[in-house]
This record gives structure tokens, C-alpha cells and sequence, in this order.
């Protein structure tokens, strides 16, 4: 199959949530996720109309951003302290950010390197067994203080990923993304829902959704 014709299932999946939810399918952002896939599928996407794809590894990101100049790509897995400096050169935006040393690093980094880098934080939903990173909610005010402070790491919402088949997640998403926005005194986005759950997902009110197999088909690991 195509990735024409991938895409044009998803948003025939992305319309009939979305009318269920009574939202509107173009408020949702669709983020193709391009982790382990070639560059010749990026062209391809690129042809499609993407400008804008999510990577999970510095050093592959740095890699792609290299040779694709043209095109932005979004970091959404866990940075290790000592990938800061790379992942602000190669990303144009930051969802993994999951803790305030992180955030101090970040922003004493873009200062220097004279960036703005807008940042998402990622909310764990997962027992303390897994190694899937995120913020616990106990520890967000900590972090959203940092950042508060740092007009080069501007604060535009909350990413997750739902551990599969646990409904309560996306509600909990849902509650927390409100009362942060009660606290805050303006909006922030939402990000969750993947190629298995956008569904639920756009039901919950996620703003954008990150697709990476049911669009480019199985990853080459
Ligand atoms: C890999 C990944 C995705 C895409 O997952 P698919 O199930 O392939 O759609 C989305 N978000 C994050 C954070 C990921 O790591």
C-alpha cells in the first residue's frame, strides 16, 4: 500500500472520531513519526504536504535533519542530559521534556546557542517499572516553574502515551490538561493517540495525534 493510500484511510479513521466527538478534523494536527524509517519515505511524505516530522533518537534525528534540510523535525523520546546541546541544534521543538534539571539545562543551552525551542511536556502514565520517561504528575509544578521563568523554552502543552487498552489514561490526560490550564490562566495543547488509539485519543480531546506504523508501515529496526 501507498502512503497516499495509508493516509487516506487515517483521515477517513481521523473524520469519523472527530464527528463523534463532534470536533472539527482539521483542529487536529496529524505528526507522521518517521523513527527507523528511510529518508526516501520522508521525501515521499514531504510530497504529501508534511513539513513537520517526530524522531525519537537524537543521533538518527541529527542524521535525517542533516540531509532534509527543508523539512522540521520534533523530538519525542527521552533526551539524555548529555544529547541537550544536539537535540536543540537538530529539533525544532522538544516533547520529552520530563524534568527540571532538563529544563535548567535547556534553557542555559539556548541561551547560548541563541534559540527559542518551544517544549511539551511528557506526563508518565506508567507504572515505576517501565522505562517509557515522562513526569510524574506529583512533580509537574516543579518542572512548569522552571520553565515560567524561560521565554526560550515557551510552554505548549503535554504529551503522553497511554499504556494500550487503559481507557482512564486519556480521561486523566484530559482532567490534568484542564486544571493546569485553570492554573495557568491559558490554554495548552494535547498530545496523545497513536497509530492504535487516535481514536481515543481525538475522544479525549488531544490536539494533535502522532502516527508512525499506520502510516509508514512496520519500522526497520
Ligand atoms: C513511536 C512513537 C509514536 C508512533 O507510534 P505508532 O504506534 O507507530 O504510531 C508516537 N509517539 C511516540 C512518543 C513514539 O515513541
Amino acid at each position: 500500500m501507498s502512503l497516499a493510500d495509508r493516509l487516506e484511510g487515517l483521515r477517513t479513521r481521523i473524520q469519523r472520531a472527530a464527528a463523534a466527538a463532534d470536533r472539527d478534523p482539521s483542529s487536529i494536527e496529524f505528526l507522521p513519526v518517521s523513527k527507523k524509517q528511510p529518508l526516501s519515505l520522508i521525501r515521499e511524505a514531504a510530497a504529501l504536504g508534511f513539513a513537520r516530522f517526530g524522531e525519537n533518537y537524537v543521533q538518527e534525528g541529527a542524521e535525517k535533519a542533516a540531509a532534509l534540510p527543508d523539512l522540521a523535525f520534533v523530538l519525542l523520546g527521552p533526551l539524555q542530559r548529555n544529547k541537550a546541546k544536539s537535540a536543540l541544534q537538530t529539533f525544532t521543538e522538544i516533547q520529552s521534556l520530563d524534568r527540571p534539571e532538563l529544563a535548567e539545562r535547556l534553557g542555559r543551552l539556548a541561551e547560548e546557542l541563541d534559540v527559542v525551542r518551544p517544549v511539551w511536556i511528557q506526563v508518565d502514565l506508567w507504572d515505576e517499572t517501565t522505562k517509557q520517561g515522562g513526569c510524574a504528575e506529583a512533580d509537574l509544578p516543579a518542572l512548569i516553574a522552571v520553565l515560567s521563568g524561560d521565554a526560550r523554552l515557551p510552554l505548549r502543552g503535554l504529551m503522553a502515551l497511554p499504556p494500550p487498552g487503559d481507557d482512564a489514561a486519556f480521561t486523566q490526560m484530559a482532567g490534568l490538561r484542564e486544571r493546569l490550564q485553570q492554573d495557568l490562566g491559558r490554554s495548552l495543547r494535547l498530545s496523545l493517540g497513536m497509530s492504535g488509539d487516535l481514536e481515543a485519543a481525538i475522544a479525549a480531546g488531544s490536539d494533535q495525534i502522532r502516527i508512525g506504523t499506520a502510516f509508514f508501515g512496520e519500522r526497520s529496526y
